[in-house]
C-alpha cells in the first residue's frame, strides 16, 4: 500500500517538459499528474559523493524541480572511480559546483540550490526546512544520526544508503507517518533500526575498507526509486522495511523494521528532545585509544627525523604499518614492517614485535591514525610504555614528504 504523495501537483507543465518526460507521462502510475509532483518536489541530497552521484543525475533527469546540494568537499582523483557526477576536469573543484554544471547538462529545466557548507547543528533544521525530502548520501555515523534526529523534528521523510566493499543497504525513513501496511503502526527511525553507534574503530569506512564503484549506482538509484514513490504516492516505500543488497551473491532482502517503543528519540519516552552533540556520541576514537594517543602521537615530521637518525645509527625503532596487505600495496612509509590491525587484536602481532624487555621503541602507523591509536591501546596495556603512533597516518606522509606516492 502506498502512501499519499507528499507533494501537490505544479499547475502545468511546459511544452518542453512533456517532450522531455514523454516516457514517464505514459506510465499510468506516473502520468501528467506524478510529472507535475515532481516538478513542484523539493529534494536535498546529502553529499555528492558515491551515492550522491547517482542520486543527483536522476533527480535531475526524472524531472524533480529543486534539487539541493549539500556538500562542503572537493573533487579527488579517487572519488572518480565511484562518483560518477564528476569528471577527470573536475579535480580540485568544489564538488557541490562540479554536481550543479553536471546537472545543468542533465536537465537545464530543474532549479539546483548549492549547500557549500558542512551540515551541523547550527544550520541543519533551516536547510532541511527548506524541502519536501531528504535523501542521505553520507558516510559517517554522526552525520547520519543527526540528518535522522533533524528529519523527525521537522517531520520529513527522508532516504538513507549505505555501501561497503560489496554490501548495500536502504530504507526510508519517516518516523511521525504511519505505517501504509493498515496495522495503524507508527513507522520507525534510524535510531529504532540501530540505537547506538558502532564503537569508534570497530566499523571500517569507506576510505579504510573500499567500495566497489558500480554497488554506489545499485543503492543510489534505489534511494531515487524510494525518493519518487514518496513524492508522488506510488508503490509501496521502503518505510518499515530495510533493502539488504549483496553484489557478490546478487541478491536483494528485505527485513521488516519496526518502530522500537525505547527508541531515545521517536520511543514513548524519548530522552533525545533536541539536537545532540553527534560527534560525542559517535566518538571519534574509543576513550582507550584517546587515552593512549594523548602525549603518545608524533607527527609525520618527527616521524621522517626519526627516519633519518635511524639511518644514521642515531636511534633505534620499530615501525609498524597497522593497515591491510591491500593498502600497503598502494604506498607505504619506508622502513615500515607490515602487522595488521586484526593480529594486534588477536594478540598474535605481539610475536612480531620486539620484546618489551628490549626496550626498542614501537612506532605505529595506519591510514589516517585511528587504527594505529587503537592498536597503541592495545600495546600499552602490554607494557610497551614509550610506544607512540603517527597522527595522520599515511596520509599525512604522501601530503607532507612524499607526494610522488598516490594516495587513497
Ligand atoms: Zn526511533
Amino acid at each position: 500500500m502506498s502512501f499519499p504523495p507528499l507533494v501537490e501537483p505544479a499547475a502545468e507543465l511546459t511544452v518542453e517538459e512533456v517532450r522531455r518526460y514523454s516516457r514517464h507521462l505514459i506510465i499510468p502510475d506516473v502520468g501528467m499528474a506524478g510529472q507535475k509532483r515532481l516538478k513542484n518536489a523539493r529534494v536535498l541530497v546529502i553529499g555528492a559523493g558515491g551515492l550522491g552521484s547517482p542520486a543527483l543525475m536522476y533527480l535531475a533527469a526524472a524531472g524533480v524541480g529543486t534539487i539541493g546540494v549539500a556538500e562542503f568537499d572537493e573533487v579527488d582523483e579517487s572519488n572518480l572511480q565511484r562518483q560518477i557526477i564528476h569528471g577527470q576536469s573536475d579535480i580540485g573543484r568544489p564538488k557541490a559546483e562540479s554536481a550543479r554544471d553536471s546537472i545543468a547538462q542533465i536537465n537545464p529545466l530543474v532549479t539546483v540550490v548549492v549547500h557549500p557548507e558542512r551540515l551541523d547543528n547550527d544550520n541543519v533544521l533551516d536547510v532541511f526546512g527548506g524541502y519536501d525530502l531528504i535523501v542521505d548520501g553520507t558516510d559517517n555515523f554522526a552525520t547520519r544520526y543527526m540528518v535522522n534526529d533533524a528529519a523527525f523534528f521537522l517531520g520529513i521523510p527522508y532516504v538513507w544508503g549505505s555501501i561497503y566493499r560489496f554490501d548495500g543497504q536502504a530504507s526510508a525513513f519517516w518516523p511521525t507517518a504511519t505505517l501504509a501496511d493498515g496495522s495503524g503502526a507508527e513507522a520507525p527511525c534510524y535510531r529504532c533500526l540501530y540505537p547506538e553507534p558502532p564503537p569508534p574503530g570497530m566499523v571500517p569506512s569507506c576510505a579504510e575498507g573500499g567500495v566497489l564503484g558500480v554497488l554506489c549506482a545499485a543503492i543510489g538509484s534505489i534511494q531515487v526509486n524510494e525518493a519518487i514513490k514518496l513524492l508522488t504516492g506510488i508503490g509501496e516505500p521502503l518505510v518499515g522495511r530495510l533493502m539488504i543488497y549483496d553484489a557478490l551473491e546478487m541478491e536483494y532482502r528485505k527485513l521488516k523494521v519496526r518502530k522500537d517503543p525505547a527508541c531515545a528519540l521517536c520511543g514513548e519516552n524519548p530522552t533525545v528532545t533536541g539536537l545532540i552533540d553527534y560527534d560525542t556520541f559517535c566518538g571519534a576514537i574509543s576513550d582507550a585509544a584517546a587515552d593512549a594517543a594523548a602525549g603518545h602521537t608524533i607527527s609525520v615530521s618527527q616521524l621522517d627525523l626519526m627516519l633519518k637518525e635511524r639511518e644514521n645509527g642515531e636511534r633505534d625503532f620499530v615501525l609498524v604499518d597497522v593497515r591491510e596487505p591491500n593498502e600497503f600495496e598502494i604506498n607505504r612509509i619506508p622502513g615500515a614492517v607490515l602487522v595488521p590491525k586484526g593480529e594486534f587484536l588477536n594478540g598474535t602481532a605481539l610475536e612480531k614485535l620486539p620484546p618489551v624487555d628490549a626496550g626498542t621503541q614501537v612506532v605505529l602507523h595506519c591510514k589516517s591514525g585511528v587504527r594505529s591509536a587503537e592498536c597503541l591501546a592495545i600495546l600499552k596495556g602490554a607494557g610497551y610504555d614509550d610506544a607512540v603512533h603517527v597522527g595522520g597516518g599515511v596520509v599525512a606522509w604522501v601530503n607532507q614528504i612524499d607526494p610522488s606516492q598516490p594516495s587513497y
